[in-house]
């Protein structure tokens, strides 16, 4: 007996076959790819990058592509739960600007940024400091989350120039964009001219952003010293601002530029760009003791910024040294005095400390010919004058409240400042009747001091036309051409 066959199983439908096939034979309809393709052209478009927070359903994906073969698309109203904040979505709406634009100033055009955020945004997007291109993607992919996550323009730039968690902005991080100011801005075209000069710049003006903004002296400029700060209205205003001396605060004039430089290059003998303390020494005809010098080289004022090399200085350091030296009325000058006259570091001006400055003090005045003060005199006087809340003891705070540090400083260091206070009365600033009393101290140096500078220049292009001398056999770069030295 023959076995017997087992009945065939019955035939059963599958239905992830069917449902493959019945998607083959969709996806192969013309209709339903000329659908597909509007769908992604869509998808790279503005709308869907506006509701990019909002995810598809993929159950009813196909169903909606298939509908929109007959019916327009429509964009659905902004779910509130899902919608950022105003900012980002004004942003969002300029992000899309992006896929039209390959240049760095159209990018940075489209992320509604200030002009000279350019530079640092396309940095941040991967672009490479001697330039190249940057995609659209990559600066929609820098700058999305950063609109996302920072709520002011403070915290944007913090986040673009430093990175995320960066504890905040160093003087390197700030590079690039005064950089950039210095190769783009119109108004300084002929920094173009010369890399040294241009270096320079940069140094100078970064360090003069630090000096204002840096109130921790902590050598990173955290987003709440950037909030509180005056800056980004001045970065705002170079934008329209053809002479970038006229932005205010004028951390970018080519002006107050010059006189720093020229400051630190009539002390650099040797043109190395580094000064010790000898050098320092002839800064204003000797008039700040030496004893206070040796603090400054000590390390008292540099400890955020890189230490003096080998008992020398730069220029980075040059410029708190002169903005300092310059207007005793800002409160990182009287920081930075304060704590060079504070030997021992307790927060107090002791009485054996005012009497270590005063000792040379005394005998720089004998040798200009006016007779010093006793000691306890002059202690008395800078009491009244400081009027301290403990009694004897001198503090950072009750220097700040008395609004006359500088007065108090210059009795111990300086002996030509002090005889010129000592010329006035009553006490008060350093000013003529007729001064402009917006300005500063260091607008007030600044000016007087370029005018010098235009008027020596003048002198010497006078020598030069009478034939009493011979050009020079190599550009200078900072001799400062006549266009350059625009007024104040
Ligand atoms: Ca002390």
């Amino acid at each position: 007996m023959a076995p017997r066959k087992p009945p065939p199983s019955p035939l059963r439908p599958c239905l992830q076959m069917k449902v493959d096939e019945l998607f083959l034979r969709w996806l192969s309809d013309p209709g339903t790819q000329r659908a597909l393709r509007a769908g992604l052209r869509r998808i790279q478009g503005p709308a869907v990058i506006l509701d990019h927070t909002v995810t598809p359903n993929p159950a009813t994906a196909l169903d909606s592509a298939t509908k929109a073969i007959a019916a327009p698309a429509k964009i659905a109203p902004p779910d509130p739960a899902v919608t950022p904040n105003p900012a980002a979505i004004a942003s969002s709406t300029a992000i899309t600007k992006f896929s039209a634009s390959r240049k760095r100033n159209r990018h940075r055009a489209a992320c509604c940024c200030p002009l000279y955020w350019k530079a640092p945004l396309f940095l941040a997007a991967g672009g490479g400091a001697q330039g190249g291109f940057v995609s659209a993607r990559d600066i929609i992919g820098l700058w999305k989350p950063i609109l996302l996550t920072c709520h002011d323009e403070a915290a944007r730039f913090e986040r673009l120039l430093g990175g995320p968690g960066d504890g905040g902005l160093s003087p390197e991080d700030l590079a690039p964009l005064v950089q950039d100011v210095a190769d783009s801005h119109p108004g300084l075209s002929f920094l173009r001219e010369a890399e040294p000069l241009r270096r320079d710049y940069v140094t100078t003006v970064t360090q003069r952003v630090f000096y204002a903004v840096n109130r921790s002296w902590s050598g990173r400029i955290s987003c709440q010293e950037i909030r509180r700060s005056c800056f980004l209205q001045a970065v705002s205003q170079l934008e329209a601002e053809p002479n970038p001396g006229r932005a205010t605060p004028s951390f970018f004039s080519y002006p107050h530029f010059c006189v720093i430089v020229s400051k630190f290059q009539a002390l650099d003998a040797d043109g190395d760009g580094l000064i010790d303390r000898h050098d320092l020494r002839r800064h204003a005809d000797g008039a700040i003791s030496s004893r206070m010098i040796d603090r400054i080289f000590s390390g008292a004022v540099t400890r955020a910024r890189p230490s003096p090399e080998g008992g020398k200085m730069g220029l980075a350091d040059f410029v708190w040294f002169l903005l300092s030296e310059e207007d005793k009325t800002t409160p990182t000058s009287t920081e930075y005095w304060f704590r060079c006259m504070d030997l021992d570091g307790d927060g107090v001006l002791s009485a054996p400390e005012l009497s270590f400055f005063y000792e040379e003090q005394a005998q720089n005045l004998a040798a200009r010919g006016a007779e010093p003060p006793p000691f306890a005199d002059l202690t008395r006087q800078a009491l009244d004058l400081v009027q301290p809340r403990c009694p004897g003891q001198i503090t950072l705070g009750d220097l700040k409240r008395c609004g006359l540090a500088g007065e108090f400083f210059d009795a111990f260091f300086n002996a030509d400042k002090f005889l010129e206070h000592e010329r006035r009365e009553p006490a008060g600033p350093v000013r003529a009747p007729d001064a402009d009393p917006t300005l500063s101290d260091w607008d007030r140096f600044a000016a007087a001091e370029y005018d010098f500078l235009l008027a020596e220049e003048a002198q010497d292009d006078d020598a030069w036309e009478e034939g009493s001398e011979s050009p020079p056999s190599s550009p200078d770069p900072y001799d400062f051409a006549d266009d350059t030295l625009d007024p104040l």
